[in-house]
């Protein structure tokens, strides 16, 4: 058989490491039925046949509309090997689909290769329909449990086969609405408390809705059944939802989806069935627990999808204690297993367990961090392999501020801490307000009376997520926990109006009014909710960071430096690690509005006299800068590139700065219009900026080496031990940089009077011809560091501050791969530094190689670097611990064969 794959009765046609052809789900479930473990059996449609079926489906229609038949488009060989498996399975449960006395009711699954939680669609109970809906209810001595399935089932393929669901975001779903009406009819609290009676009648008015809205009856027939949901799942592989989640994790579109076709098992029995989703440990904080929830006498899509909330699983141990006593067995076998923190779904049929799905758990980055860190200590991972489990860019989780305890307010509500982290954010009721505040710029929280896979584009766009309902295994919650978005849950004294744009919170007898638009502060590591901002501190390196980052710095080759121009940013740096200052930028200190006057007054100087006595008052100020700098960057070296953006930038512009201006320097203010109109640039980027600044005004940076070496010359009397780099930055040919290492030589010499400090001059690497003349430049440098924001918008013509408005495009085109600007571009970009590197390498041998671009936090740059032979990175302080373990996720990926 090739396109179909059994599993079930203790053996499988396949294992974990087939997932790219039998998808997660499928080749998990494989995996556990060949370990012995009790899974219903079934069988996976491979990717494979989605990829055909999806290309064909396009040729049939341009519009790519295609019908996604699997019968018509799939492989001719399809229809034979599902008969067969089916029999295998009818076998194995000694049922018959579709037979009238002990008819087999099977589940269809999607399961793709990149695990989607709840992004593609899943049908449960299928098989049935009136005379077999009769034999069910026969066979169990039970009613009301075989009517419970047939409602669930119409109601689930109408959705995801015929179509039939609401219209609107807002609207409410048909199907829910006359379950509603019926519970409201016969007074039924919950879902549990209709009889047999009602739901009988529920089906018939569900059949009623699906004519009505199909203008068909619905399928009787179980064969054609079957083959409408094996070609809703493949088509699902294309939903709105499932493809933003794809962009949004890098999954290619062209994979496919595996289909899964497996004997039902039912947790809707009576008390003693359940159905629920556990974790080996906890995902959001990584704790070792089984963690998960339950809800009896239920079937899983109630609690993955967020309706009812469950109970938690310490609960399952008093209600059915052996079946706990089994789950907590095929827990720790699988996580051992897997050597992975596990992600569980399972079902309990009369007291016994059945395992649905397994997979390894998505977590947030702290849980990503501690569950790693404690495999090592269990003695079930190398550290090596430890570092290999860390995605670097989700550290960024773990480093962002939490709310302050010393300046806690009251909370306002609670609900479960489904996903930590603080957000601050403006509320909005829908997936879709969410995305259109968030590209006005406004940072939003999106609150929903539940939470559903749908509003993944909103999830999205929102910096933290609150509902009402839901548990802490609800598929949205899962998904905030892989985007490391804030979430509380199951907020229950929060009443959300979306149609009125309102929402309250109700307790103690008093209701507290909201709308869209006010500011709410949610806590996801308490599941506290806040009115208005409360007060946020940065992030602390906790231990079990500090321990994975000890192994890191084993491993890694390259150092890590930090862009930080102030102490404040220097200290946060090495307290993350930082190796030194990779770019120390000189113009902010010009910024401070005490020194702008004095920069000015050099601007507009008429001569070099003019703006030597301006600078001289800058002198002392950019002085004391450094001073501090040193101070905390004692033993490490600190690379301070000089001014470099073009001098327009710091001129007056309001009639007042001008007349100001103008007063202090005895000039009218018309002169100074004048001045700024000549400075004036039609393109900056490219104008008189960088070196070019100093080559027609070298006392500007003269003044500044002054400054720097007095104020290391400071520093070393009093006992610290200073590493100068003087950077210069815009250099496009050799010359510039010969004329400036003389100047700074000269005036560094003169400054340091004789204290023997070591201080070294080189350049930015930041414009394609320096690479390509690299050789030449490096004979007047000690150091290269790659400029790589300027290089990349020299390299591609293309204006970071202009590129706004059509790059976002080229990216969602797939024009691009990714923004160059986030992620190096390594054919271009990349192929002009390794040229550099080469060239500066081959006139100078060990020439010291760094970056200091925004690229130098990012993990996919970071290696990039690393292979290219670089020596440091250099990044913004927050991202140092990720630089780190880029480094050392580089370094060892080297070492494999
Ligand atoms: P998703 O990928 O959205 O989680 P699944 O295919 O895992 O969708 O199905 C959702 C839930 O449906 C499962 O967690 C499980 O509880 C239930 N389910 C699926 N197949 C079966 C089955 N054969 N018997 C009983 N329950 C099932
Ligand atoms: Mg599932
Ligand atoms: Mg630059």
């Amino acid at each position: 058989m090739k396109y179909v794959r059994q599993f079930g009765g203790g053996s499988a046609e396949g294992r974990s490491k087939d997932k790219a052809l039998l998808g997660g789900k499928g080749a998990n479930l494989a995996e556990m039925a060949s370990l012995g473990l009790p899974v219903p059996p079934g069988f996976t449609i491979t990717t494979e046949v989605c990829r055909i079926v999806m290309e064909k489906g396009d040729d049939v229609d341009p519009a790519g509309r295609s019908e996604f038949d699997p019968l018509h488009l799939g492989p001719d060989e399809l229809r034979g090997e599902v008969e067969a498996a089916l029999e295998r399975v009818e076998e194995l449960t000694q049922t018959r689909f579709g037979d009238p006395s002990s008819p087999l009711l099977v589940s269809v699954r999607s399961g793709a290769p990149a695990s989607m939680p709840g992004m593609m669609d899943t049908i449960l109970n299928l098989g049935l329909n009136d005379t077999t809906v009769a034999a069910l209810a026969a066979r169990a001595k039970n009613d009301r449990f075989a009517w419970d399935c047939y409602r669930r089932f119409i109601a689930m393929y109408s959705d995801v086969v015929l179509g039939v669901s609401a219209e609107t975001e807002d609207a409410e779903d048909p199907f829910d609405k006359i379950l509603e009406g019926i519970k409201t009819k016969h007074r039924a609290q919950r879902d549990q408390d209709l009889s047999a009676e009602a739901l009988r009648e529920t089906v018939a008015a569900f059949k009623a809705e699906v004519q009505r809205a199909t203008g068909k009856p619905f399928p009787d027939d179980v064969t054609a059944q079957l083959w409408g949901a094996i070609g809703a799942v493949f088509r699902s592989w294309n939903n709105p939802r499932a493809d933003v989640y794809r962009k949004m994790n890098g999954i290619s579109a062209t994979m496919g989806t595996a289909v899964n076709v497996q004997a039902m098992v039912f947790g809707n029995l009576g008390d003693d069935c359940a159905t629920g989703v556990a974790f080996t440990r906890n995902p959001a904080t990584g704790t070792a627990e089984l963690y998960g929830e339950f809800l009896t006498n239920a079937q899983g899509e109630d609690v993955v999808a967020g309706i009812r909330t469950p109970e938690p699983i310490a609960e399952l141990a008093k209600r059915l204690p052996a079946a706990h006593a089994e789950l907590v067995r095929v827990a720790k076998l699988l996580e051992d297993h897997f050597r992975d923190m596990q992600d569980l779904e399972f079902t309990i049929q009369s007291g016994q367990l059945y395992m649905l799905q397994t997979r390894n758990g998505k977590r947030t980055g702290k849980a990503m961090v501690k569950v790693a860190v404690d495999l090592v200590a269990e003695g079930k991972l190398q550290p090596k392999e430890a570092v290999m489990r860390i995605d670097p860019a989700k550290l960024d989780e773990v480093l962002h501020p939490t709310i302050d305890p010393k300046a806690r307010p009251q909370p306002v509500a609670k609900g479960l801490p489904a996903s930590p982290g603080a957000a601050i954010g403006k509320i909005v009721f829908t997936a879709s307000a969410a995305d259109q505040w968030a590209q006005k710029g406004e940072t939003v929280l999106l609150v929903r009376t539940d939470t559903s896979p749908e509003d993944i584009h909103g999830m999205k766009a929102a910096a933290g997520i609150l509902t009402a309902r839901g548990g802490m295994t609800s598929h949205a919650a899962v998904v905030a926990r892989g985007m490391g978005k804030c979430c509380i849950t199951s907020c229950t004294s929060l009443r959300v109006d979306a149609a009125k744009k309102t929402a309250s919170f109700i307790g103690g007898g008093k209701e507290l009014k909201l709308k869209e638009g006010d500011v709410l502060t949610l806590d996801g590591s308490t599941g506290e909710v806040f009115v208005g901002s409360a007060p946020l501190m940065p992030a602390q390196l906790g231990s079990e960071l500090g321990t994975l980052m000890e192994w890191v710095d084993q491993f890694r080759r390259l150092k890590v430096r930090t862009n930080a121009d102030t102490p404040t940013d220097a200290r946060t740096a090495r307290s993350f690690g930082a190796e030194g200052i990779g770019l120390c930028r000189t113009e902010h200190m010009f910024f401070q509005p005490e020194r702008i006057m004095a920069v000015r007054e050099m601007i507009v100087a008429g001569d070099e006299a003019g703006r030597r006595a301006a600078l001289a008052k800058i002198l002392p100020m950019q002085r004391e800068d450094f001073v501090e700098l040193f101070r905390v960057m004692h033993e490490l070296p600190v690379t301070i590139r000089l001014l470099d953006p073009p001098l327009h930038e710091f001129l007056p512009h309001t009639p007042a700065e001008i007349e100001e201006l103008a007063a202090t320097t005895g000039k009218t203010a018309t002169q100074i219009t004048h001045k700024v109109a000549e400075l004036t640039e039609a393109n900056p980027m490219l104008g008189h900026r960088g070196v070019r600044l100093a080559i027609t005004y070298p006392e500007i940076y003269e003044i500044q080496v002054q400054a720097i070496g007095e104020a290391a010359s400071q520093c070393a009397r009093e006992g610290l031990l200073v590493h100068p780099e003087i950077m210069i930055p815009l250099v496009m040919v050799p010359e510039e940089l010969k004329r400036m290492r003389e100047l700074c030589t000269k005036a560094m010499t003169k400054a340091l009077g004789g204290v023997p400090i070591p201080f070294t001059i080189g350049t930015m690497i930041e414009l394609p011809r320096a690479c390509v003349v690299a050789d030449r430049i490096a004979q007047h440098a000690d150091f290269f560091s790659f400029g790589t924001n300027d290089l990349t918008q020299t390299t591609f013509g293309l204006s970071r501050d202009d590129a706004g408005r059509f790059l976002p495009s080229y990216v969602e085109q797939g024009v691009l791969p990714s923004d160059p600007f986030a992620v190096l571009d390594p054919d271009g970009v990349g192929a002009l530094i390794e040229l550099g590197v080469r060239g500066g390498r081959s006139s100078k041998p060990g020439l010291k190689v760094g970056i200091c671009g925004e690229h130098g936090g990012e993990p996919s740059s970071v290696e990039f670097c690393h292979r290219a032979g670089f020596d440091y990175v250099s990044c913004s302080p927050f991202r140092v611990p990720i630089a780190r373990v880029a480094a050392a996720r580089a370094a060892l990926s080297e070492e494999r064969p």
